[in-house]
């Protein structure tokens, strides 16, 4: 194939690499079938192939671990975990028992976990057949005599094409000669994409089988940003990509000294920086950059993407695990924000005109009220094994949170008669994204131990423009005047309630913001992991009166495009 041509998948790990094609093609095993006559003698083929497999499995383990951290070294060393699972071996050594050779029973013991991970509704456990396949494959080449295919000594330049990456192949790859990968399969909670991102080689997942269809040595650019590659390209776009790929790396270099930082304005002014968490991995993700705890769980991540929705254990283990990983730190569970555009398949639902303005967020879960009180149920449980907080999302008005705190009551003298632990003094806060919140902020503060204002709704609220709608996307924007006054009025109807206050919309994350939020008083933002280091950084480049300055400036400009440009020219990163 010739022409430059561009596929798409999802961004696995960030960044930009550019060189050549080499297309990786497993081969076949052949049959593993084979008559027994010596059990015994096959048994020990087996188990020796798993202490050499250990053995492997641990040094590769070793070497993750010390180039990318203990974390991602885990990721490895669980196989060794999992081939000394005992319903594993058990199931292995009755096959072999009943005369099938150790590969066949090795194969199809593997199969009946990649079959039930597979048939998963939840995406983390899905990708976890990969780790198993993983192993069998790594497992049968021993057995079989075959060599590993050696990964670890490429050409510099090299970009990888497979339909599938085992997580044991990426972690001998090396940055300094494999440019990027792109796979046919995996997405972004697949172990071969968090090998890549720690290993810091760019990666685009999930582009389908197109990939095989490169040419050998072909040129290729993997955008590990954007979720893309392109083939063979022009000049025009080598050079976008080549100046990309420079401001890429400069911002990696200059960010790198701020992981596990604290976040402070020019002046040394603390301010605390949250991360929004979509899933158990965004939460340890957000560990590892450090952040001041999670200031958003969007609890839809459970309840999305599958046929029945999640029960109260589920829910439970969920959080919990999400709370551990913060240790100390707050974490601030968002009850369920469904409706508008997430819809739940399961449920049968009526279909709305306005969605947007019909029942969704808290109007929701108050109307179906059985499934609010055992998500509830489920936080409360959660909250002994940490800081929990408690927030309603799409707040109009008093009456709402008024109604959303004596379930919360009536579910907590629930737990009490069963005499389960739970946090007696779990805050409970509201989303301030409606313009209604906004001008009874004041009230609603009576109500509720702090506020989290939500732009991404707000600014569709304020502007009436759809947040989803293509064809007014030009006019969404949080840059409007209308927003950031809205904005600055909901600031100081907290500071005169002395209610405390955060930011978890995408505003807090633009760092062309930051100066405008900081003059208005934010001093609790919450971003996407991806964005705590540019946030942090941003915020440590402002001291209060150039700020000041530049926020004057920008609210005397009467239009969205005058303060988008002068906020972007006066950015800071
Ligand atoms: C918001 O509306 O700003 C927000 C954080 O919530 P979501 O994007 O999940 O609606
Ligand atoms: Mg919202």
């Amino acid at each position: 194939m010739s022409g430059e041509r561009v596929l798409y998948g999802v961004a696995g790990s960030p960044g930009i690499g550019m060189g050549h094609a080499l297309v990786y093609r497993e081969k076949p095993m052949g049959s593993l079938e084979r008559e027994v006559t010596d059990v015994k003698l096959e048994l020990e083929r087996y188990h020796n192939a798993v202490e050499t497999f250990c053995r492997v499995t641990e040094a590769k383990a070793d070497r993750v671990a010390e180039m990318a951290g203990k974390e991602q070294g885990d990721i490895i060393r669980c196989q060794s975990a999992m081939i000394r699972d005992p319903y594993l071996n058990g199931q292995v050594e009755g096959r072999i028992a009943s005369r099938q050779s150790a590969e066949e029973a090795l194969s199809a013991s593997c199969d009946l976990f990649i079959d039930l991970f597979t048939a998963s509704d939840d995406e983390v456990t899905r990708q976890r057949a990969a780790d198993v396949r993983d192993l069998r494959g790594a497992m049968l080449r021993l057995l079989l005599g075959l060599p590993e295919t050696d990964f670890s000594a490429l050409k510099p330049g090299t970009v990888l094409l497979a339909e599938e990456l085992s997580p044991s192949a990426v972690s001998v790859l090396n940055s300094a000669n494999v440019a990027g990968i792109v796979l046919g399969k995996g997405g972004p909670t697949s172990h071969s994409a968090i090998l890549a991102r720690a290993l810091e080689i760019p990666a685009v997942l999930g582009v389908e089988d197109r990939v095989l269809d490169t040419a050998p040595g072909e040129e290729v650019i993997v955008d590990g940003n954007r979720g893309c590659a392109v083939f063979s390209p022009g000049q025009v776009m080598r050079s976008v990509y080549e100046s990309r790929q420079r401001e890429f790396l400069q911002l990696r270099a200059s960010l790198r000294e701020f992981v596990g930082r604290q976040t402070v304005t020019a002046e040394g002014q603390r301010i605390h920086l949250f991360a929004n968490a979509g899933s158990v991995a965004d939460a340890s993700r957000a560990a590892g950059y450090g952040c001041d705890g999670i200031g958003l769980v969007r609890t839809e991540f459970l309840y999305l993407d599958r046929t029945s929705q999640p029960g109260e254990e589920e829910q439970f283990h969920a959080y919990r695990q999400i709370l551990s990983a913060m240790r100390d730190k707050p974490v601030i569970i968002r009850t369920l924000d469904v409706g508008g555009d997430k819809e739940l398949p399961y449920l049968d639902q009526p279909q709305e005109e306005n969605p947007f303005l019909g029942c969704r967020g808290l109007r929701f879960s108050l109307r179906e009220e059985d499934m609010f009180r055992v998500h509830l149920r489920a936080v409360l449980r959660a909250s002994a094994y940490g800081k929990a907080q408690l927030l309603l999302p799409m707040v109009t008005g008093v009456e709402e949170i008024r109604r959303a705190r004596e379930i919360l009551e009536e579910e907590k003298e629930v737990l009490r008669r069963r005499r389960v632990a739970f946090d007696e003094h779990l805050p409970m806060g509201a989303m301030v994204e409606t313009v209604a919140a906004c001008l009874v902020a004041e009230a609603m503060a009576k109500e509720v131990d702090f506020f989290s204002i939500g732009t991404n709704d707000l600014t569709q609220y304020i502007l009436g423009v759809d947040r989803g709608n293509a064809r007014v996307a030009h006019l969404y924007s949080y840059f409007h005047p209308a927003v950031l006054r809205q904005v600055r009025q909901v600031l100081e109807a907290a500071r005169n309630t002395g209610t405390p206050v955060g930011m978890c919309g995408e505003a807090a994350a633009d760092t062309a913001l930051t100066p405008v939020l900081l003059t208005f008083g934010l001093e609790h933002f919450s971003v996407a992991p991806v964005s705590l280091l540019p946030v942090r950084k941003a915020i440590s480049l402002w001291n209060r009166e150039e700020a000041r300055a530049v926020t004057e400036e920008a609210l005397a400009l009467d239009t969205e495009e005058e303060v988008r440009q002068y906020l972007k020219s006066r950015e800071k990163r």
